[in-house]
């Protein structure tokens, strides 16, 4: 407490009442009649915080100051315990943040790893992973995705049996037999094939015309789907002429295959209600030949046969009558 001449009235430190303190900042603020607060530095370097007021009624002061660092070692307190309460709460804060946020990725990473696998071809067949998820977005996005990996495996299906198929009969085009033919070959098995060709179709064609032509094509087909075995290949070889893939299959047993169509054809009720025959060549891997061209060539050969020998009718491939008589005899 300050009088009004500058002088302590009252002071914590017994000793300093009645000494001088003019020359302290806050003293000259109060002997001008201010009131407030502000930082001081005392006369020996330490700083306070010190707030003061004049009172007018007897022309005295009161400073109440208290060292900085005593105000900066409380705060300093305050914040740590602060810190250390509220440090659980963060920690709790911070997981759940980290478990939403990951739950919200969580939809969006299975998307962009199957958008990512969408240029391999087996993504196309690999199931797609269901997220039903809370986040609007993430669904809207999902179902999305889907659609157009959906449209997309369809149209891959599609142009897959287009380019394995032929269009009017439905059988399996010349390109995917060959294709059938090179993997029986990587990986060896007996086997035999059928060729078969409408006799006197080109008359077929002149008389009921190329549509119905058509159609006896695929009448022909038919007989030839209803006829093979669950593991055979019908294959349309060329205009008028279909192949049989038989896996497994001894060329006797081809025969009796080949025989049924042949049959069927004859008798079954056709498109053009006149009696339809096959001619049939059958050749056998290893047995007739050991390369495809080979096969192919003999399996022609015998159906060319079975036309020279007056048509509807099954030859079987045999690589004894292709040797001469002489050759044979001395054997
Ligand atoms: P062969 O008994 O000697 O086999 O006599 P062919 O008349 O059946 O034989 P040829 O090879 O002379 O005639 C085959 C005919 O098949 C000629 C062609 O016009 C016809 N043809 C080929 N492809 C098709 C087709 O996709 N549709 C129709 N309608 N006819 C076709
Ligand atoms: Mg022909
Ligand atoms: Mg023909």
């Amino acid at each position: 407490m300050i009088d009004a001449s500058g002088h302590i009235l009252f002071h914590p430190s017994p000793g300093r009442i009645g000494t001088p303190a003019s020359p302290n900042p806050v003293v000259q603020q109060l002997m001008a009649g201010q009131s407030g607060q502000q930082k001081v530095t005392n006369t020996e370097g330490r700083q306070f915080l010190a707030g003061y007021s004049y009172v007018p009624e007897v022309g005295w002061g009161v400073v109440s100051q208290s060292p900085v660092s005593n105000v900066e070692d409380n705060v300093r307190a305050l914040l740590r315990t602060m810190g250390l309460y509220s440090l659980p709460l963060l920690v709790i804060v911070l997981l759940f943040v980290l478990w939403v946020s990951a739950k919200l990725s969580e939809p969006l990473n299975k998307l962009a790893h199957l958008a990512s696998r969408l240029n391999k071809n087996e993504a196309l067949y690999s199931q797609i992973p269901n997220i039903n998820h809370w986040n609007y977005e993430a669904n809207e996005l999902y179902t999305t995705i889907t659609e157009a990996f959906n449209a997309m495996r369809k149209r891959a299906e599609e142009l897959s049996f287009e380019a394995q198929t032929d269009p009017l009969t439905g059988l399996t085009n010349r390109r995917s037999m060959e294709s059938i033919l090179r993997l029986w070959f990587e990986n060896p098995m007996n086997f035999s094939i059928v060729m078969l060709d409408l006799d006197h179709f080109k008359a077929v064609n002149d008389k009921h015309g190329h549509q119905m032509g058509d159609e006896v094509l695929k009448f022909t087909a038919r007989v030839m789907q209803s006829e093979k075995r669950e593991h055979d290949f019908c294959c349309r070889y060329g205009g008028e002429e279909f192949t049989i893939l038989l896996p497994d299959t001894t060329s006797e047993e081809a025969f009796l295959l080949a025989e049924r169509i042949r049959t069927q054809i004859e008798i079954l009720e056709n498109p053009i209600g006149e009696k339809i025959t096959i001619s049939l060549g059958i050749a056998s891997y290893p047995d007739s030949a050991q390369d495809l061209h080979t096969l192919f060539k003999y399996a022609d050969q015998s159906l060319y046969e079975a036309k020279e020998n007056g048509r509807n009718q099954t030859v079987l491939y045999s690589a004894l009558k292709k040797i001469p008589l002489n050759q044979s005899s001395q054997k």
